[in-house]
């Protein structure tokens, strides 16, 4: 049997299945997805059985057997194997990244290089110049890691080598993964009673404590772990040894499953009785469901209106027709009362996929999925590869959130990879949202025709993702309790200055804010900057302070007393002087959330208030730690970056204020609009949710953008009305497609004449695939090139960045003619040293 295998090497050209010979004793458990180890070029390396074959491609003589195989199982499915080549073709990755993608990371193992006395060398002479330590050393422990080996014996780097060549030594690779499953030390029952009862009256008074241990074991059918048994009798781990050495019961390391929410109780949550939408919604599902077709809806209901319920009885009937189902949530760690609510619900049915989880945790949860042992599994983008057998239900919960797509390769979206996914397996694709993205809206409401009635123009298409092409609107117009949405009051930070207020609070913020610490209710404030300041100037003479390696401005945070980069990490003292002129008279402009924190204490003495950004939540746990203290009352004012703006459910809170609304609106990207409206209509969803009435401010310098007037009126489709027509007129999304090179090297000039070369050749590419055409005028296939230009950040960590957007419609291959351009820069003199990246459809424009 001949097996095909993609290796581990991160290089285009290596990037496909190479011939393998099985050995005959392997041929039993290997399989489509099985990790191995072979051997490539010299080395050995790990890869992916992705096919199999009768007769090879190479010559016989040339076939080289399959090293190890490295699981039991195989980590990957079938369908996931066909689903990463999918992703390759999409995003410009390697098939070898995507399936890298798909697995727990503690399952990423690298070849080690080994070194041990060779075979028969017990006792290598002094002569050949190694040291008798070092001889002796390898004796003790055998091959160890050649790494290790020249870390504790630096100065004999040269002798091991040459004992290599001479074959005194000799030289082993081993691919190891990176941890191994945490075992305990378990007690099993005895698995003959009569017998041990007989024991039980033979054993002597004097071992009283083993009759006691062998009866305790008794009266458990299921085997625990020797400590806890030992803490539950009283009695000592010796005394349920002496019996396992008896033969009277058994003791093994069994693997354990770390998890994570064990010795946690969930509040069992029944179902609902649904409100009139959420039956009409859950209808549809159901029946979509039942019928075994592929179909994408989309759920928008207002924040309140009970999509998690609909979300959990969509399970509920998904996992009674023998299928399973996956939940997708933006960042799990800020989203603890959505998983709490799916345990609750699910209890042990449901695998948590954590980032926050240590490599072990996540390693543990993925096999209760793999082993088939829960039918549930809820976690941030990547849970979208969780290897169900059969998936019947990918459930996506604020489907527009950024952090869907990947940012590092494969820069997938796993809003399109889901919708790949459900079409292998006739599963339904549930998006969920109160502001939906305007991709996912299109896909839902727009067909050509009512397009073209949107802005009056003339039909044209939307090109709403890599697989995502239609979808079923469901809404859920009002909140489940009833409860209206909260009144959302502008203010024009401009006349507050007029009025001579200077500080960050508005009038209107201030009373509210006072108000709610008179009644003991809380506060949710955002501020989407973190830091204490975003921007350090000399008076004197204009010096800004900003980051050596990149084209960033520094970010002051006063409790360290540092100015950092966000971009690369760079940090620096804070300057007592100006570092161009020796001026004393350094001034701090722009406000992050370290400094709403100490304005606040200042403004309102005696305020409690919990930070949460990214300098607060550093560690495991933060986040839950935050929420739940505030949740016990222990804050009035939950302040903080996008963060408080997800999900969160908290009685108390009736008021919401946003402290500069527009931060994100300026910012250098098509999607600015779209992110502050939404990032408003979250965050003003806190307020208010059950008993007491809320209310938002939000403060801003620009009190009639339409995206403010918009999240005002919760006027969701007024706002995608307005947008839709920038987005034509400007051809963006949904009415086409975008793709993103972003070039970059140490030197400008370079890279200005790479960049150049490098648009050539995509154009020529473009023109040689028939689809270089203007988007205007509704040709299809067409694809417009917009650059060379320099990156909105021209340079990040010592590199300077240029890019080249293609904007295209229709049947277009967009990463496989950024390949043909890379490839044609690569042998072109201009392109050495010349970084390139893909981004099909981009989310961030940087
Ligand atoms: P969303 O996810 O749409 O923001 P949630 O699912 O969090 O909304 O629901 C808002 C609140 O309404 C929650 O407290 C939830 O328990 C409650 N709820 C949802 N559906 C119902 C229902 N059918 N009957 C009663 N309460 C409901
Ligand atoms: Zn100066
Ligand atoms: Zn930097």
């Amino acid at each position: 049997m001949i097996a095909r295998v993609v290796v581990d090497v991160a290089a285009r050209q290596t990037d496909r299945p190479f011939d393998y010979l099985v050995p005959e004793e392997a041929e039993a458990w290997i399989g489509i997805g099985s990790r191995v180890a072979v051997p490539f070029g010299g080395r050995t390396v790990q890869g992916f059985v992705v096919g199999f074959a009768r007769e090879a491609e190479v010559e016989p003589g040339r076939l080289k057997p399959i090293g190890e195989l490295l699981d039991p199982t195989p980590p990957l499915r079938p369908d996931l194997i066909e689903l990463a080549r999918w992703m390759a073709d999409t995003y410009g990755c390697t098939w070898t990244a995507a399936m890298q993608a798909m697995i727990p990371a503690a399952l990423k193992g690298k070849a080690e290089r080994m070194v041990g006395l060779a075979a028969g060398r017990d006792k290598a002479e002094p002569a050949d110049g190694l040291s008798e330590e070092l001889v002796a050393y390898l004796a003790r422990y055998g091959p160890v890691k050649l790494d290790s080996l020249l870390e504790r014996f630096p100065g004999e780097a040269r002798a091991i080598s040459g004992a290599l060549r001479s074959g005194v030594l000799a030289e082993s690779a081993r691919v190891r993964d990176r941890l191994s499953v945490k075992k305990v030390l378990t007690v099993f029952p005895p698995e003959d009673r009569e017998a041990a009862l007989e024991a039980v009256g033979a054993l002597p008074p004097r071992l009283e404590k083993q009759r006691r241990a062998l009866m305790h074991m008794l009266e458990r059918s299921a085997p625990a772990p020797l400590r806890r048994l030992a803490e539950e009798t009283g009695l000592s781990e010796a005394v349920f040894r002496s019996l396992a050495d008896k033969g009277l019961l058994r003791i093994e390391a069994v693997e354990e499953d770390r998890d994570p929410y064990a010795g946690r109780r969930f509040a069992a949550t029944g179902p609902f009785r649904l409100t009139d939408a959420q039956a009409a919604a859950l209808g549809r599902i159901a029946e979509v469901l039942a019928s075994g077709r592929t179909a994408a809806v989309l759920l928008q209901g207002v924040t309140g209106s009970g999509k998690t319920e609909v979300y959990l009885q969509a399970i509920e009937r998904c996992v009674a027709i023998g299928r399973q189902a996956i939940v997708l949530v933006p960042e799990i760690s800020l989203t603890p009362q959505m998983v709490e609510r799916f345990k609750g619900r699910f209890g042990s049915d449901v695998a948590v996929m954590h980032s926050r989880l240590s490599a072990g945790e996540r390693y543990d949860e993925w096999r209760k999925v793999r082993d088939g042992r829960v039918r549930v599994a809820i976690g941030a983008r990547s849970a979208v590869f969780a290897p169900f057998e059969r998936i019947g239900l990918i459930i996506i919960d604020e489907e527009h959130e950024s952090s869907y797509k990947q940012e590092e390769s494969p820069k997938y979206h796993a809003r399109d990879v889901a919708v790949r996914r459900a079409g292998q397996h006739g599963a339904v694709v549930v998006l969920g949202s109160a502001t939906p993205s305007l991709e996912s809206f299109a896909a839902a409401r727009l067909t050509p025709a009512a397009a073209a009635r949107e802005d009056g123009g003339p039909a044209v298409r939307i090109s709403p993702g890599a697989a995502l092409r239609s979808a079923e609107w469901l809404p859920l117009p009002e909140r489940a309790l009833g409860n209206p949405l909260p009144p959302v009051h502008i203010v024009d930070m401009r006349e507050e200055l007029a009025a001579g207020n200077r500080t960050m609070f508005s009038r209107r913020l201030r009373e509210a804010l006072t108000q709610r610490l008179a009644r003991g209710e809380q506060t949710v404030l955002l501020l989407n900057r973190r830091g204490y300041s975003t921007f350090v100037m000399c008076r004197s003479c204009g010096y800004t302070a900003g980051c050596p390696h990149c084209e960033i401005s520094l970010t002051y945070h006063q409790r360290s007393g540092v100015l950092r980069c966000h971009y690369c990490g760079h940090a620096e003292r804070q300057p007592e002087q100006c570092p161009s002129c020796g001026s004393p008279h350094i001034r701090y402009f722009g406000t992050g959330t370290e400094r709403v924190e100490e304005e606040l204490t200042r403004a309102f003495p005696g305020i409690r208030v919990i930070r949460m950004d990214v300098d607060t939540t550093g560690t495991k746990g933060a986040h839950e730690k935050l929420l739940s203290a505030f949740g016990r009352r222990e804050a009035d004012v939950l302040l903080g970056t996008q963060m408080v703006a997800k999900g969160l459910d908290f009685p108390l809170v009736t008021l919401v204020g946003v402290i500069a609304a527009d931060t994100s609106l300026h910012l250098p990207d098509f999607r600015a609009a779209e992110r502050t409206f939404q990032l408003i209509t979250q965050v003003a969803g806190r307020a208010g949710r059950h008993d007491l009435p809320g209310e938002v401010v939000v403060q801003t310098y620009a009190p009639d953008h339409y995206a403010i007037r918009a999240a005002q009126r919760h006027d969701y489709i007024g706002f995608v009305r307005e947008e839709l027509r920038v987005r034509r007129m400007l051809f963006y999304p949904p009415y086409c497609r975008l793709a993103l090179a972003t070039l970059s090297h140490p030197e400008r000039p370079k890279l200005a004449v790479a960049a150049e070369t490098f648009a050539a050749a995509l154009r020529s590419a473009a023109a040689e695939a028939g689809v270089l055409a203007p988007l205007a005028g509704n040709a299809e296939p067409a694809l417009e090139l917009v650059g060379p230009a320099a990156s909105p950040i021209p340079r990040l960590k010592d590199r300077y960045r240029w890019q080249v957007m293609i904007k295209y419609r229709g049947i277009v291959n967009a990463a496989g003619l950024i390949r043909q351009a890379a490839d044609a820069l690569a042998a072109d003199r201009s392109g050495a040293d010349v970084q390139i990246s893909v981004d099909v459809d981009p989310q961030m424009i940087l």
